[in-house]
């Protein structure tokens, strides 16, 4: 006998990770920093508890996040990271034929949970300046068009949207698609004209079409715990908590998110740390005839063409470890100082022809 799988996952290809054993870990867009002392020891203690289940759906965390985001109560939910949650939120607006608008080259999953969630994936090139080209993805709207996602700050290119577009592109889409505006790395941005999709859940007041992920995995350094959460219209992110599976976060992740955001100062000072050393990069790669794209991410994007594999092997030959996309470009995540000094190293002795 043989089993019967979903023939469409056949199409599906795997989450390519690269190996973690680099000397230098810069492919990821993690943060370099070991989690903060105070969550360390929260985690400890909690540790001993983890016989008990978790609450069934993390209400208590949502509702604090609620209070603490200054959004409308229910409007707040939480997953087992914000990729965990984009997929929730697409089971939840997904039905009959659909399709979901997403720009590419972007985060790697859209494609792979479009897919999974039982939609069409309609990915709209960047513009030329690697930036959403938001008329393209507005004339890919059709009626079964559920959900368009925005990455802004863009990953891996570093681009992103300002205000006054992103505001002209909301008015313009029709009202029953979902906007996601997937901000996983907005602690980073530097640029005050890119807008807080935070601010424009709170405008809306419970209601509207947008919906901000954001994730504890960037920012925070909590990636390997998995925790994410999302702000928007209250009816959607109830139906978000109802296709959450049962439990799927953990007491140790919420305890963790909980004095994370109690620690405003030392979250700041590490972001400004990461900011600088993107500066400090950037000047090294300039320096060294690099071109590179200005980036509001942990990350830079160094647009090598055919010249990206080349250029990731020969970093992974000396140990540091970047994220080629091969025939398009490189992505190199800024790390501590010494991670930097050793991409930096590696940067020299590759020829920029
Ligand atoms: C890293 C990343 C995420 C994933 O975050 P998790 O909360 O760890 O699932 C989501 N979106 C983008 C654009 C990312 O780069």
């Amino acid at each position: 006998m043989t089993i019967l799988v979903r023939p469409d996952l056949d199409a599906l290809p795997l989450y390519q990770q690269l190996p973690t054993t680099a000397r230098v870990q810069l492919s990821n867009n993690e943060t370099a920093f070991p989690p903060l002392p105070r969550v360390a020891a929260a985690l400890a203690e909690g540790l001993e508890h983890i016989n008990r289940y978790p609450p069934v759906s993390p209400h208590a965390v949502a509702t604090h996040l609620a209070e603490h985001l200054r959004v409308p109560a229910g409007s707040v939910a939480v997953g087992a990271g914000s990729a965990t949650l984009l997929l929730q939120l697409m089971q939840a607006v997904v039905h009959g034929p659909s399709s979901i608008v997403y720009p590419w080259r972007s985060f790697e999953a859209y494609p792979i949970l479009v897919r999974v969630a039982g939609a069409e994936p309609r990915p709209v090139p960047l513009a030329g300046d690697l930036t959403h080209d938001l008329d393209a993805m507005l004339a890919a709207v059709t009626p079964t068009t559920r959900m368009i996602i925005i990455c802004n700050p863009n990953n891996p290119t570093g681009t992103a949207l300002h205000r006054e577009a992103l505001a002209k592109f909301l008015a313009a889409t029709p009202d029953h698609v979902v906007v996601v505006l997937d901000e996983a790395y907005h602690e980073f941005v530097t640029d005050p004209d890119i807008p807080d999709g935070l601010e424009l859940v709170r405008e809306a007041a419970g209601r509207g079409n947008l919906v901000s992920l954001r994730t504890f995995s960037k920012a925070y350094g909590l990636a390997g715990l998995r925790i994410g959460y999302c702000a928007g219209p209250v009816n959607l992110i109830q139906a978000v908590t109802k296709v959450g599976v049962p439990f799927s976060v953990s007491t140790l992740a919420e305890t963790a998110a909980l004095i994370s955001l109690d620690s405003a100062d030392e979250l700041a000072e590490r972001c400004r740390l990461v900011r600088t050393e993107r500066d400090r990069v950037g000047a090294g790669l300039h320096a060294l005839g690099h071109e590179f794209v200005p980036s509001q991410g942990n990350f830079l994007w160094l647009p090598l063409a055919d010249r990206a594999a080349a250029f990731a092997s020969h970093c992974m030959a000396d140990g540091v470890m970047v994220r080629p996309f091969a025939g398009e470009g490189v992505r190199v995540t800024i790390g501590n100082p010494a991670d930097n000094d050793a991409f930096l190293a590696v940067a020299r002795t590759f020829a920029t022809g």
